[in-house]
C-alpha cells in the first residue's frame, strides 16, 4: 500500500521548503521530495555564497508576467518585512549592500538551516536522492510514483523551480506536470543572463573584456542604472542581466557608457584649461582606457583636445551616451538566473497557487510566469507564493 500524506511537495527549493513550514505549522503531515542529494542548492549559491534573500523595496512593478497583477496578492500578504522578521528571529546577521538589496553577513546556508529547522518544528518530513517518476489523479487527491516507491497525498505543490543551472538539478519537470494537467504554459525563456554579440561586433569589443562602467541601460521602455562588464563573448554586470529579461532577439539596447558623467561638457571644460591633453587621455579620465581609446577611433577623432571643435566633441559624447547595440543572442539558462515565463497565471488561483482547474494542484516559485528583477525579488516570490499556498494545502 502507497504510504499517504496530506501534503506533497515536489522540489526542496526556497518555495518549497516556505509552503512546507507553514503547511506543517498547520499540522498537516507534509512530505517534501527532491531529486537532489541537499536541499537549496540554489540558495546555496545564490548572492554569491551570500543568499540576496530579499530587497526592502519590494515593488509590484519588479515582477515580469503575462499578468503584472496575479503575483500582488501573494507579495502583500507575505512581505519582505515578514521574512526579514523570520531572519531575525533565527537571529542570522545581514546587511544592505545595494539598492535595498538584503544579504547574509556570513552565508547563504544560513537560510538553508533556518528553513530546514522551521520544517522540523513544524514537522515536515524531508527526502532527497528521491526522483518522480509519475504523477496521476485519483480518489481524494494524487499518487506519486517515485523512485523509493508510491506515495498518495491530498494535496500536490509543484515547487521544482525553473530551467535555469541545469547542472545543479534543474529539469524543467514542473511544466510537464503542468501541461499533463492542461494548464497553459507561457514560453520560457533565460532571464538575469550575460547578452552575447555576433562574431562582427565581438571583433571590436573582445580586447575591451573585463572593462566595467556604470551605464545605464535601456530596451523596449525598462532602463537600469547599473553596472556593465564588457565579457569575451558580450556584455554581462547587473544593468545588462536585468534588461535581459525585456530584450528580444532582434532588438537594440541603448547604452549610456557613463551614466554618472556628462562626456561633452566635461570634455569641453577640460579644452579651456588643459587642451594639450590627448582627446583619448581626457575621455580615459571619465571611462576606461580601453574603451576610451576605441571610442576616440571609432568617431575618428585624432590629437589634443585643443585640436577639437565642438561637433566633434559633441559626436564623440554621443557615441559614449548613446551607444547602440544589437546583441544576437543570450549564454543561456547555463548562467541565467531565472526563467522568464512559465505555468500561465490564468490558471492559477492568485491567493492559493492553486490550479483553477485541477483542485488540490499547487504551483509555487520560479516555475509560475512570475518573474523578478535581480536583487533579492525571485527569492521574495519563492517565499511569498510558497507561504500563500501554505495556508491552504
Ligand atoms: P529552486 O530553488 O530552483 O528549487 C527547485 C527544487 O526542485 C530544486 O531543489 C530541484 O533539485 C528540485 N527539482 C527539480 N526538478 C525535480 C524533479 N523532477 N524531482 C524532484 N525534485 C526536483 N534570487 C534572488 O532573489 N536572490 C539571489 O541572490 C539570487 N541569486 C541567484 C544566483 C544564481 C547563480 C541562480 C541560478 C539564481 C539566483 N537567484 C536569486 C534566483 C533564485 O535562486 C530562484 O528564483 C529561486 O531559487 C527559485 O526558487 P524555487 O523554490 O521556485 O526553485
Amino acid at each position: 500500500r502507497a504510504m499517504t500524506w496530506d501534503v506533497i511537495i515536489i522540489g526542496a527549493g526556497a518555495a518549497g521548503m516556505m509552503c512546507a513550514i507553514e503547511a506543517g505549522r498547520r499540522g498537516r503531515s507534509v512530505l517534501v521530495l527532491d531529486h537532489a542529494k541537499a536541499a537549496g542548492e540554489k540558495i546555496r549559491i545564490s548572492g554569491g555564497g551570500r543568499c540576496n534573500f530579499t530587497n526592502f523595496d519590494i515593488q509590484p512593478d519588479r515582477f515580469l508576467s503575462q499578468n503584472p497583477r496575479f503575483a500582488l496578492s501573494a507579495l502583500k500578504r507575505y512581505t519582505q518585512w515578514d521574512f526579514i522578521a523570520m531572519v531575525d528571529a533565527a537571529g542570522i546577521p545581514w546587511h544592505e549592500k545595494t539598492l535595498g538589496q538584503l544579504f547574509c553577513d556570513r552565508s547563504a546556508k544560513d537560510v538553508i538551516a533556518m528553513l530546514l529547522g522551521a520544517m522540523d518544528d513544524a514537522g515536515a518530513q524531508l527526502r532527497l536522492n528521491t526522483s518522480v517518476e509519475a504523477v496521476a489523479q485519483r480518489e481524494g487527491g494524487f499518487r506519486i510514483e517515485t523512485s523509493a516507491g508510491a506515495l498518495d497525498c491530498a494535496a500536490l505543490v509543484i515547487a521544482t523551480g525553473g530551467k535555469s543551472i541545469p547542472k545543479m538539478g534543474a529539469t524543467g519537470f514542473g511544466y510537464k506536470i503542468a501541461e499533463q494537467f492542461g494548464l497553459n504554459l507561457i514560453e520560457t525563456r533565460p532571464a538575469l543572463v550575460p547578452l552575447t554579440f555576433a562574431e562582427q561586433e565581438l571583433a571590436r569589443t573582445k580586447d575591451l573584456a573585463g572593462a566595467s562602467v556604470t551605464a545605464k541601460v535601456a530596451c523596449n521602455g525598462a532602463s537600469f542604472d547599473e553596472g556593465l562588464l564588457f565579457t569575451h563573448r558580450g556584455l554581462s554586470g547587473p544593468s545588462v542581466l536585468q534588461i535581459s529579461s525585456y530584450w528580444r532577439e532582434g532588438d537594440l539596447l541603448e547604452v549610456d557608457l557613463a551614466a554618472v558623467a556628462n562626456v561633452g561638457e566635461t570634455l569641453k571644460t577640460a579644452r579651456a584649461s588643459a587642451g594639450r591633453v590627448s582627446v583619448k587621455n581626457a575621455l580615459a579620465r571619465v571611462i576606461p582606457e580601453k574603451l576610451a581609446a576605441q571610442v576616440v577611433a571609432e568617431v575618428g577623432l585624432e590629437g589634443n583636445l585643443a585640436d577639437q571643435n565642438n561637433a566633434a566633441i559633441d559626436r564623440l559624447a554621443d557615441r559614449v551616451h548613446r551607444w547602440q547595440i544589437k546583441p544576437v543572442g543570450s549564454e543561456g539558462y547555463r548562467t541565467a538566473e531565472v526563467t522568464l515565463g512559465g505555468v500561465d497565471t490564468d490558471h492559477l488561483d492568485a491567493r492559493t497557487m492553486e490550479a483553477k482547474a485541477v483542485p488540490g494542484l499547487y504551483f509555487i516559485g520560479e516555475v509560475v510566469d512570475v518573474t523578478g528583477w535581480l536583487g533579492g525579488y525571485n527569492f521574495q516570490w519563492a517565499w511569498s507564493s510558497g507561504w500563500a499556498a501554505g495556508q491552504v494545502c
